[in-house]
């Protein structure tokens, strides 16, 4: 009988490891020369795993005890937002060789760590080429010509408080935008993807005479920039072994993502007013054909429809994960 509970605790222990081990959705990727793990912490607070080098990205102390988790060996920080930027975080992941690179805005706020801003591409470790690559709401695009170094400025927007008030709601009241509501006519033809899909409306692969590509549409409220301007924050491109991991940050379906090439894995933000709806996000994904598309940033946003806006981008795998 002692044996028996003997047994019975041991099991028990070992479930009790297993879940709290398991708290945290995970994937796995065989590369050239190891293994990729990516574990979605929540939101958008990522871990990707490589041989045994942990990479944080925007850790905050909302969605997980980072003091339990593994020390870093590399954090991306890519805005100043609440729910991408914890010092507290931070400070909990950060040992002595703990290298840390952040917007330039965030690198000012918290006094230490490596700047990039959006263009900047450099070798950080012997296994991670990094590219800062823009992030921003559109309305950003003519509100500043060109990057200034010395415009250091901090929003006053806390989104983390206004997160959950997205997002079909609004996209209701606000009503979806008419065809000539789009002023941004940057291409004199209409762009196509490296598929030599069309985008923006125009026509498409022939299953999408039905139903053509959405323009990108302005679902927020005007003066939606004042979230995320254009030139202060960061998206990132990862090249890790012989993978390509695209992390875009806050951002909308911007025509800088059609020059985003060979991406293995990548990241879109989901919600209203301050990222994407999942019209833009299979928009955004259409520009680039990533193999595996993870939304990310979400909160009440009906994530599935997405899935179904792509479910004919054979190319493209929609994967979704507890994120919330
Ligand atoms: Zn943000
Ligand atoms: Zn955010």
């Amino acid at each position: 009988m002692k044996t028996l509970s003997s047994i019975f605790i041991c099991c028990f222990l070992l479930v009790a490891t297993v879940v709290s081990a398991q708290q945290f959705e995970k994937d796995s990727f065989v590369t050239k020369r190891g293994q990729l793990d990516i574990t979605f912490v929540g939101h958008s607070s990522l871990l990707l795993t490589y041989n045994g080098s942990y990479v944080y990205i925007d850790p905050v102390s909302t969605y997980a005890d980072y003091s339990t988790l593994p020390k870093a060996d590399v954090i991306l920080i890519t805005h100043e937002h609440a729910d991408h930027f914890d010092p507290k975080a931070i400070a909990d992941l950060k040992k002595e060789s703990t290298i840390l690179v952040l917007n330039l805005a965030t690198q000012h706020k918290l006094g230490e760590g490596i700047a990039m801003k959006n263009g900047d591409a450099q070798q950080l470790t012997p296994y991670l080429y990094i590219e800062a690559v823009p992030a921003y709401n559109h309305g950003a695009e003519s509100a500043v010509k060109e990057p200034r170094e010395e415009r250091i400025e901090v929003s006053l927007i806390d989104e983390t408080n206004l997160i959950f008030l997205e997002d079909e709601k609004s996209e209701k009241k606000k009503g979806k935008r008419k065809p000539n509501d789009d002023k941004r006519e940057m291409h004199t033809k209409p762009p196509v993807n490296r598929h030599g899909a069309a985008l923006y409306g125009e026509q498409s692969p022939p299953h999408r005479e039905e139903e053509p590509i959405p323009i990108p549409i302005k679902y927020a409220a005007p003066k939606k920039e004042i979230y995320h301007p254009r030139y202060r924050d960061n998206g990132y491109v990862l090249a890790i072994d012989d993978k390509r991991i695209y992390i875009a940050g806050d951002t909308e379906d911007i025509l800088e993502m059609m020059e985003l090439d060979e991406i293995d894995i990548a990241f879109l933000p989901v919600n209203q007013p301050y990222t994407m709806t999942p019209k833009q996000a299979a928009n955004a994904a259409r520009m680039f054909n990533p193999t595996i598309l993870y939304p990310y940033h979400y909160g009440a946003t009906r994530i599935e429809e997405l899935q179904n806006l792509l479910q004919y981008d054979k190319h493209i795998e929609v994967r979704i994960k507890q994120l919330q």
